[in-house]
């Protein structure tokens, strides 16, 4: 999977694509996977890197969505209930059970709650993750030491999906590319074509590295531009009314004495009526999120003072050791791509949680939905995508297709566990060179080797994306992740055979990007 192979695709590729695909997060390499599978000829474009939007932001659940079941809203639960026991079929290597613990300080809670999350692991069926119980405050205590025992009654545990996000979009890619998909990232679409009839029939791009600008045909487009979904589709149509209503949501990022568990807590209600989690990830504790309506969708968001001062607060009633801005390791705001209420009515939607718009244009539009049921929004998407640009009808076959890096027990190659059938090919690198298995800072365990993987094989073109989406530096301790950023960026020159001047322009850029993630 290189840049250069990818290119030599796109060259040799005859005619218009079957399907081309705008935008390289989660729904869009899942609709690249699900038309490569089904034998379409597939071409996706990414304008930054592959997770860049809010593929890369999430909380990094693949859940059925307890939310939801509050809502009454039973059919969405259990189907993503069923996308998250595929999740945990096809992409082991990245996907865990995790126990959740909803703790209980009124009388209420444990009957109300206890009942609630039988019924949520009830709809998972067959997909089940573990059955809920009611925990005893030594029990509770048990599972989460560091809670506030203030109070305290004790707790209800049951269990969801935790993943690495941005390493499973990058195993999508390598399963779309696997599949005959060409995916380019740093390639931006800069203008639709049309036909004589006036609908959609390909899309212009700039690869960002070059500047050169090339024209590819298409039988169909799927806008999958996520929170930017509505520039795409004023490209085709500068009439067309605004479908997402963008809300932001941020996470706060602490050492792993914060939480110091396997278990992570669940806050059903904090002061603005949202959900909170408290999760364990990578030896890290993650804390989010936020729902903060913003005006206009941008690539790299910034979260707001009073959002931090929200998950400061919040995180304070529920842990013995009260978190402080000086705690805070990294900090990252993601946006969602929700679609406007009212909307509806005028929306060919196949399922409340996504939505999948035929425009008048001819371009499909799908947005919605969530990390967790991309494959499902992918199956739904490319069912349309065919009928539309006439395709040879074909069964969706990513059920039970294996995701890249699909191993049934990588734990047991410790740090390298997120690479899975990869691994061995990893600490190959180090074997053969052992400068590369050294850890490039102490806080964190990654090391030049996953660099050097993250070049050859993963597509990684700047520093930013080694040390935000192939490694998660930049998520895990923001200013650890700028002190390896030269090291990084000398490896990657290396490989690459860039200059100085490039190292010092990575440098500078990747500097920018992570103040973003540092609290001032
Ligand atoms: C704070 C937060 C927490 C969340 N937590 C969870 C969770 O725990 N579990 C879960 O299941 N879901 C979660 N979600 C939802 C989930 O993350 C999103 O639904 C999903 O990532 C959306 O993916 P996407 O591909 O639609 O959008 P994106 O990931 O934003 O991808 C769109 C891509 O399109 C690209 N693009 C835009 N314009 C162009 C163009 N002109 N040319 C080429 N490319 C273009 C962008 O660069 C971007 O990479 C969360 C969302 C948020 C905001």
């Amino acid at each position: 999977m290189t840049r250069s192979a990818m290119y030599r695709r796109f060259h040799a590729h005859p005619g218009p694509w079957d399907i081309v695909v705008v935008g390289g997060g989660s729904t869009g390499v899942g609709v690249a996977i699900d038309g490569a599978s089904r034998g379409y000829d597939v071409l996706l474009l990414e304008q930054s890197d592959f997770g860049k939007g809010t593929s890369s932001r999430s909380t990094k659940l693949v859940h059925g969505g307890v939310r939801y079941l509050e809502q009454g809203n039973l059919s969405l639960v259990m189907e993503a209930l069923k996308e998250r026991g595929l999740l945990l079929q096809n992409a082991p290597h990245l996907v865990r059970n995790l126990g959740f613990v909803v703790p209980n300080y009124d009388w209420w809670e444990a009957p109300f709650y206890g009942i609630g999350l039988k019924l949520y692991n009830l709809l998972a069926g067959k997909y089940g993750f573990g059955a809920s119980r009611i925990l005893s405050k030594d029990e509770t205590l048990e599972r989460l030491p560091t809670i506030n025992t203030e109070g305290l009654r004790g707790g209800v545990i049951y269990y969801d999906g935790q993943f690495d996000d941005s390493r499973l979009l990058i195993n999508l890619v390598a399963t779309a590319c696997e599949q005959g998909a060409t995916l380019l990232n740093y390639a931006q679409v800069t203008e639709l074509a049309k036909d004589d009839d006036g609908f959609v029939s390909g899309v212009t791009f700039r690869d960002a590295e070059t500047g050169e600008e090339f024209t590819a045909g298409a039988r169909v487009v799927v806008n999958a531009t996520g929170p930017f979904t509505d520039g795409l589709r004023r490209k085709a149509d500068p009439s067309v009314q605004p479908m997402i209503a963008p809300s932001q949501g941020i996470h706060l990022v602490f050492d792993g004495s914060f939480l110091a568990s396997d278990s992570a807590i669940m806050v059903p209600h904090t002061a603005d009526g949202r959900v909170m989690f408290a999760i364990p990830w990578h030896g890290h504790t993650l804390v989010g999120t936020t729902d903060t309506p913003i005006a206009e969708p941008v690539l790299e968001p910034v979260a707001q003072e009073q959002e931090v001062e929200f998950i400061l607060q919040t995180a304070s009633l529920y842990l013995a050791k009260k978190p402080a801005r000086g705690d805070v390791l990294s900090v990252f705001a993601g946006i969602r791509p929700l679609v406007r209420s009212g909307d509806a009515a005028s929306t060919a939607a196949l399922s409340r949680d996504h939505t999948i718009r035929i425009e008048n244009s001819g371009m499909i539009t799908i947005c919605g939905g969530k990390w967790t049921t991309y494959r499902h929004m992918a199956e739904d998407c490319v069912n349309q995508a065919a009928t539309l640009a006439r395709l040879a009808e074909r069964p969706c076959g990513t059920e039970h297709l294996n995701i890249h890096g699909f191993h049934p027990s990588s734990a047991k190659f410790g740090a390298l566990a997120v690479y899975g059938s990869d691994a061995p090919s990893v600490r190959g690198l180090m074997d053969g060179d052992p400068s590369l298995a050294a850890p490039l800072h102490a806080a964190l365990p990654y090391t030049g080797a996953e660099v050097v993987w993250a070049v050859r094989h993963e597509l990684a073109r700047t520093v930013e994306d080694v040390l935000a989406r192939r490694t998660r530096a930049l998520f895990l301790n923001a200013k650890a992740a700028v002190e390896m950023s030269a090291a990084v960026a000398k490896l990657m020159a290396a490989e690459s055979g860039h200059g100085r001047d490039w190292e010092d322009r990575q440098l500078e850029a990747f500097r920018a990007t992570a103040a973003n993630f540092m609290l001032r």
